[in-house]
């Protein structure tokens, strides 16, 4: 992919800038359409945005673990699909910050200017595909190991020079490893059509026979090769904390012409700030898994039921396209869906199976 050097000085992850009413402006075409979203990439590229998560010594800004969590928070108010985009490609680059000094060499300065787009495939080791045999299976040779099988979810796939890819072995250990997209046998398949984030270009990717060189694996073979919490991480809670701020921050605008909306927008504003301090409370601790899965729980209900309550605000005329409301209400909808491991979706259905109004 040609891109060019960021032109413009770097904003900081808190701060609104000119940035976010770019991205905001371009929201409802970017979740719509299945172009590739060039122009709002481009403008995270020219922000800095995208040096962010980059050590230092490899180009990048090296923001803290809270300054990223704030950055994406903000940024998945002004655009959800945009922000979801740069946290796959943000999850590649902790993933190669945590491998050999020879793949963070090849990737990471390129990553920081945005000269190349990485993306991430590991859905498979987690959140997908847990019912059956492995969905992509490695098979050691005297190179490397061969890949078979599926990778089910890539977003922005089409536009990766390579992928970061778990895969497992038929003794049940897994690897990640950094897989070239244009190794024989990979094919990246359509963008599947998306209820909501269509230009995240979210496609399967199928392996046969693909030769991946020793020295294009990150770690592993081993158990868990991604840890015990297997998706759900403080990342995935900033972006639906982002996407209720958005309605929230629509309640107040409400609110100030219609005072009987105050007491609500309060409410949900005194949410916002707790989920926000528990996120970043977390990011600075050593933390146990429940903990990690109960902030996604809760930052999810938040998107889900502020972006509901913007509705019956904004009533039929937040139904109608082009109105931020009902792009929200979608998107919402992805937090049910997007990495979320099984005592994830066990909490989040304990609280649609109408436990209060069973009695
Ligand atoms: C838009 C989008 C973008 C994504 N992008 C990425 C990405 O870039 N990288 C990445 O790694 N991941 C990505 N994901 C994957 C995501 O994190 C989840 O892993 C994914 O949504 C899980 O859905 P699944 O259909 O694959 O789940 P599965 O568990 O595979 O379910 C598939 C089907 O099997 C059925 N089923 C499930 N469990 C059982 C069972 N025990 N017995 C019988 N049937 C069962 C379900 O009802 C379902 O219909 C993305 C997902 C979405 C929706």
């Amino acid at each position: 992919m040609e891109v060019t050097r960021p032109l413009a000085p770097a904003v900081e992850p808190n701060e609104t800038s000119d940035l976010l009413t770019h991205l905001a402006t371009g929201a409802e075409a970017v979740d719509r359409a299945s172009d590739w979203p060039a122009t709002s990439w481009l403008a995270l590229q020219s922000a800095g945005v995208l040096g962010w998560p980059v050590a230092k010594e490899f180009g990048g800004a090296g923001h803290s673990a809270v300054e990223l969590l704030r950055g994406a928070e903000s940024l998945a108010s002004a655009c959800l699909t945009m922000a979801f985009v740069l946290s796959q490609r943000d999850a590649a680059v902790r993933r190669l910050l945590a491998g050999p000094d020879r793949l963070k060499l090849r990737y990471l300065p390129r990553l920081a200017r945005g000269e190349v787009f990485l993306t991430v495939g590991l859905s498979q080791l987690t959140t997908s595909r847990q019912h059956g045999g492995p969905a992509l299976l490695a098979t050691p040779t005297a190179s490397g190991f061969r890949l078979d099988g599926d990778i089910p979810w890539v977003t922005g796939a089409d536009q990766a020079e390579a992928i970061i890819i778990g895969a497992t072995l038929q003794d049940g250990l897994q690897l990640l490893a950094v897989l070239p997209t244009d190794r024989p046998g990979v094919t990246v398949g359509e963008p599947l059509e998306l209820m909501a984030l269509y230009g995240s270009r979210t496609s399967a990717v199928r392996c046969d026979g693909v030769d991946l060189d020793a020295d294009l694996v990150l770690a592993g073979p081993a158990d868990h090769v991604l840890g015990k919490a297997g998706g759900g991480g403080l990342e995935t809670s900033a972006l639906a904390l982002g996407l209720a701020g958005a309605a929230i921050d629509y309640l107040h605008r409400e609110a100030e012409r219609r005072a009987d909306l105050r007491d609500i927008a309060t409410r949900f504003e005194a949410a916002r700030r707790r989920a926000r301090e528990r996120l970043h409370e977390l990011a600075v601790m050593p933390t146990a898994t429940d903990a990690i899965h109960a902030t996604r729980v809760g930052c999810t209900r938040l998107a889900l039921q502020a972006t509901q309550a913007a509705l019956v605000i904004a009533k039929g005329a937040g139904f109608v396209v082009p109105h931020p409301v009902q792009r929200w209400v979608r998107q919402a909808l992805f937090f049910l869906v997007w990495s979320c491991p099984r005592p994830v979706s066990a909490d989040l259905l304990e609280h649609l199976a109408l436990s209060d109004l069973s009695s």
